[in-house]
């Protein structure tokens, strides 16, 4: 990289509040526990740090990305070229409106997915119970507009508090950012500080009971207590992914430590010290089986990062 440890203290002194880390393994980032080293890793404590550092990194021309719980990314086995912005210290969620029927929340991106689902089930919030289990923080979550039982994110944004790579803070309505199935026309160069959402307001019991029984069902029929990113593959119009891959006789196929799942064969689980290039090589021998035996071509819904 073009600037050095001491180089970056010094250039960010009295202008960042936060952990400053030098050639981190993405494995202890990923929910998969694979991926090389990034140059430097950060997690800013304030959107004015976040502001600070984008801008030293648009002078100096260093490449960055935004990280949630990075459960949705496969990060290459030669690392990340630059900076890795973690959010996870943007962990608040507060009721900004309570009437009789709905209520509105703001939270912050770094905020784990399942905090608010817990959150809403304990205040009697509901229109998130299907996003139960899923791993992700909720700007990852807005980012790729995470569903799961019929229900997705975009069903709740209001709005989106976004900083682009110039510093920028804007705030964007929710019917503007192009959501649609796993997709946001948010930018890769885009970090998400923050959103509010909308929720009805019904029984706590009634919500409750709704999140623990799709709960039970994730359980029964996704590996989620196996090493993995979520679905490999998006699901092709009118079909699962999961389907083709399991009769395309790819349940259990293996490469290295990555193997397909016996449980549910759109994830991909890491048996122990699986590396990204295994991932990648069975994802094409699945891709390329499916393709021989249905005429599909899957489309990854993980996104692969680093360093080629
Ligand atoms: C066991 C398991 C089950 C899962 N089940 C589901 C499911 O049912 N439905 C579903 O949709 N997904 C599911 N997933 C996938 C994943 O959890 C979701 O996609 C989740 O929303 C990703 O969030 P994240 O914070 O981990 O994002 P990351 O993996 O950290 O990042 C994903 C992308 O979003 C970007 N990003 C993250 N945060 C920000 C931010 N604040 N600002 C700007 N960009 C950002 C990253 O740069 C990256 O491009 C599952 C994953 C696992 C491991």
């Amino acid at each position: 990289m073009q600037i050095d440890e001491q180089e970056w203290k010094e250039m960010l002194k009295n202008r960042y509040q936060g952990y400053i880390g030098f050639g981190i393994s993405m494995k202890e980032h990923t929910s998969l526990g694979i991926g090389g080293r990034t140059d430097v890793f950060i997690t800013p404590e304030d959107p004015l740090s976040v502001r600070n550092v984008l801008s030293l990194l648009q002078k100096k021309n260093i490449p960055f990305m935004a990280l949630g719980r990075g459960s949705n990314i496969l990060v290459r086995d030669n690392g990340i070229d630059g900076v890795v912005i973690s959010l996870s210290t943007f962990n608040r969620i507060e009721v900004l409106k309570e009437g009789n029927s709905a209520v509105e929340l703001f939270v912050e991106a770094g905020v784990p997915l399942q905090k608010l689902v817990n959150f809403c089930k304990e205040q009697g919030y509901s229109g998130i119970e299907g996003l139960t289990g899923i791993p992700g923080s909720v700007g990852g979550a807005i980012c790729g507009n995470a569903g799961s039982f019929g229900c997705e994110m975009k069903d709740v944004i209001v709005s989106v508090a976004i900083m682009d790579r110039d510093g920028r803070l804007d705030r964007y309505k929710g019917e503007g950012l192009g959501f649609s199935y796993r997709y946001s026309d948010i930018l890769k160069t885009d970090i998400v500080l923050s959103a509010n959402l909308k929720l009805k307001r019904d029984e706590k019991e009634q919500v409750t009971g709704r999140t623990d029984q799709f709960f039970i069902e994730k359980k029964m029929t996704q590996p989620i207590s196996n090493r993995s990113a979520g679905c490999v593959f998006k699901n092709p119009d009118g079909n699962s992914a999961g389907r083709l891959i399991e009769e395309a006789g790819c349940k259990g196929m293996r490469m290295g430590d990555i193997e397909v799942s016996t449980v549910h064969a759109n994830y991909f689980v890491n048996k122990g010290e699986g590396t990204a290039t295994d991932y990648r090589a069975l994802m094409e021998q699945v891709a390329s089986a499916v393709q021989t035996r249905f005429n599909v071509m899957l489309e990854p819904e993980i996104q692969l990062v680093g360093r080629s």
